[in-house]
């Protein structure tokens, strides 16, 4: 695999691109009000077909490119990416990318949880680095009413001690509904923090244009941080690196948590997101309008992996694609948000379907 840029792409605010996150499928087995509201994510709702939604070799092809352009991680998601089948194949030919420095590309998965169980060993032996799962609640009640589907919040425990038994680096992710789950917060945090796991509690946010978002339902990380230090006892660790999304945390008693405050504390100043739908569109933003259609450029005539030639030149076509959109990136719609309240309104792409 040739290298031909050394340094990673700068956008119009200096940001480097280092992060992709795939999105593997936009259908998913739950119905999270906060992302895919049933309403609207109904029976008649008009899912990707199979064909349209990019093969194994295509989201190589397109993560080498990436990865020659200086992006270091790759987030597999979705909608539910445990849907799609055979992902821990994909995810060992991945592994096989060098990042420009020279190191194995990290790649991570964040999944609901409710197929994992089955899929630790597989996922292990793939060289998986970390599977992040989202549970929103404890509780029965409270867990069925944020994911709207009638199952027990055991499965997707069950999937994390066995995660954990495998040996699979862990993190949990906690969407905070204010009138909703935010009496899960103490249960949530008191459970992971015995069991050495790190929970990242998330506001609430204002993607897509389903969840009826409103910010009488933020509960800002602020508040939660309080209220954790209230019962356990906190100091704040910080950021790992500048551009990652969670601010850490310990408890005095031992063990870390995180919060990620795209509402109340936007961090898009250090913002190093690509996001790649399942189709094959490219978007520099999580509040995205449109995206920029990537897999018109490498579809067509097929190719099968031994016409080598053929594949560099799609994949250096489509890095100086990348180049272009990324060195012309200007995105910073959550700190907009906070000053400009009318930019909010515009239709925005759903989470599901772009990848969280
Ligand atoms: N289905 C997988 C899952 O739930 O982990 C992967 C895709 S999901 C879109 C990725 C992450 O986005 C999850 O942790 C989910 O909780 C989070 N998310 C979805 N909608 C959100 C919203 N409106 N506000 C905050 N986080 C959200
Ligand atoms: Fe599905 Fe994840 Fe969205 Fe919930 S947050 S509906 S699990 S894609
Ligand atoms: Fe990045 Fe857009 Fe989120 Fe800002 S709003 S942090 S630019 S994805």
């Amino acid at each position: 695999m040739t290298k031909k840029n050394s340094q990673p792409l700068r956008d119009n605010f200096d940001r480097n691109l280092t992060d992709l996150r795939i999105s593997l499928t936009d259908q998913c087995n739950f119905r999270c009000s906060y992302c895919m509201p049933k309403e609207i994510f109904g029976k008649d709702y008009q899912f990707l077909s199979k064909k349209e939604l990019l093969s194994f070799e295509e989201i190589k092809l397109l993560s080498n490119a990436f990865v020659n352009l200086g992006v270091e991680k790759l987030r597999l998601t979705g909608g539910e990416p445990l849907l799609r089948k055979n992902i821990p194949e994909l995810i060992h030919d991945l592994k096989k990318f060098k990042t420009l420095k020279g190191e194995n590309v990290e790649v991570t998965l964040t999944t609901n949880g409710f197929l994992l169980q089955q899929f630790t060993s597989s996922l292990k032996k793939s060289g998986l680095d970390r599977v992040t799962i989202s549970l929103d609640a404890l509780d029965e009640n409270i867990f069925r009413r944020m994911i709207d589907r009638k199952y027990s919040p055991k499965i997707v425990l069950s999937g994390i001690d066995a995660a954990i038994n495998e040996g699979l680096a862990v993190k949990v992710n906690m969407v905070v509904k204010k009138g909703v789950n935010h009496n899960q917060i103490i249960p949530m945090a008191d459970y992971f923090r015995t069991r050495n796991i790190q929970l990242r509690f998330i506001e609430f946010m204002d993607v897509g244009n389903s969840n009826q978002w409103d910010s009488k339902h933020v509960l800002p990380s602020g508040e939660i941080v309080k209220l954790l230090n209230r019962k356990f006892g906190v100091a704040e660790v910080g950021r790992k690196t500048a551009s990652e999304v969670a601010e850490v945390w310990s408890y005095s008693g031992g063990g870390t948590f995180g919060t990620i405050s795209s509402v109340s504390k936007p961090f898009c100043k250090n913002c190093s997101r690509a996001r790649l739908s399942s189709d094959g569109l490219l978007y520099t933003c999580l509040f995205s309008s449109s995206g920029y259609d990537l897999k018109k450029h490498i579809r067509g005539k097929s190719c099968s992996q031994s016409d080598r030639e053929f594949i560099e030149t799609k994949r250096s076509h489509v890095e100086n694609i990348i180049k272009q959109i990324w060195e012309g990136r200007t995105d910073r719609y959550s700190e907009q948000r906070l000053t400009d309240k009318t930019n909010t309104h515009e239709r925005k792409i759903e989470m599901s379907y772009i990848g969280g």
